[in-house]
């Protein structure tokens, strides 16, 4: 094999809870995953030289070490002690700097690509173990789908998946960094915490009303303060029909479910209209 293509996929966290700060900084979490469908594309293709190449079609990522999708390939390849070259070729489709793990949904669909393209036998566990080294969601990432994720993100329970909706996802024109909100949440002073208990039955009943009830994220205490835009955005999804809006983890995304096509085309017109956002796509969930 010369070549190979992974789709990465992204997220979004239909319920986002942090439990406390351990002491070694991390946050432990409990929140739910959905895998949307908005994806990036990845070519890997085996090179004459060694070492790893990446390009790209969006202007403002790295093709260096700073890339995501440099890091894992390095760390897989020195871990399976490979001298061989590989160049992969990114088509950048998620937002960035979103809150739907764009870069680790890079990252962990390199590591499955490379996996294939060198016959490496690696299982999902070993590239999981692996992937968290880089990112807490890489793990989730590697495999996708509805997934209760706790500890520091990398204990993951498979959920039944939600039912069948139209998503809007609106990303405003704001980069927002994951270790500012992380770094500026006050867990001891969170007021209230989502359900995620109950979003779990929920799940399991099939009752997207109670799903959407249960909709709730502690991070939009700090990104929305910081931006108000995304109490706009969500004010706008629910007058136009929405279930309910959310959100994404540590936004600046929001999301909103609508059970009817045309209300969710709407909602998405609106936000255009009013300027909040420019990245707006009307989608769905990925269930596998
Ligand atoms: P998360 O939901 O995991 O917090 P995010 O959506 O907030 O992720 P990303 O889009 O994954 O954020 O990336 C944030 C930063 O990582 C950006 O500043 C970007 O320059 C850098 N980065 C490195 N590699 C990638 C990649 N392949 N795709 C996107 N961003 C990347």
């Amino acid at each position: 094999m010369q070549q190979t293509r992974e789709r990465a996929y992204a997220k979004i966290n239909i319920g986002l809870d942090v439990l406390r700060r351990r002491p070694d900084g991390y946050h432990e979490v409990k929140m739910i995953m959905q895998t949307v469908d908005i994806y990036d594309d990845l070519l890997l293709e085996k090179t004459a030289q060694p070492g790893i190449q990446i390009q790209t079609d969006h202007e403002e990522l790295p093709v260096n070490r700073d890339n995501l999708i440099y890091r894992a390939a390095a760390l897989l390849m020195e871990d399976k002690k490979m001298t061989e070259g590989v160049k992969i070729t990114l088509t950048k489709r998620i937002p960035i700097a979103a809150g739907m793990a764009g870069g680790s949904s890079d990252a962990a669909a390199a590591m499955r690509g490379l996996n294939v393209l060198f016959d490496m036998g690696c299982s999902v566990e070993e590239l999981q173990r692996l992937g968290v080294k880089l990112g807490a969601d890489i793990p989730y990432c590697i495999v996708g789908g509805t997934m209760l994720s706790e500890g520091i993100g990398e204990i993951l329970t498979p959920l039944p998946a939600p039912p069948d909706v139209h998503l809007v996802v609106a990303k405003p024109d704001i980069n927002v960094s994951t270790a500012f909100v992380y770094g500026n949440l006050h867990v001891e002073r969170l007021q209230e915490h989502p359900d995620i208990d109950g979003m779990v039955q929920a799940l399991s009943r099939g009752d997207l009303q109670g799903i959407c009830d249960r909709m709730g994220n502690v991070l939009e205490t700090v990104t929305v303060q910081e931006y108000p835009v995304i109490e706009e955005i969500k004010q706008v999804m629910r007058k136009k029909g929405a279930l309910n809006a959310l959100m994404s983890g540590s936004g600046p995304t929001v999301f909103g479910i609508f059970t009817d096509r045309k209300l969710a085309e709407s909602a998405a017109e609106a936000i255009a209209r009013k300027n909040l956002a420019r990245q707006i796509f009307v989608t769905g969930f990925l269930t596998v």
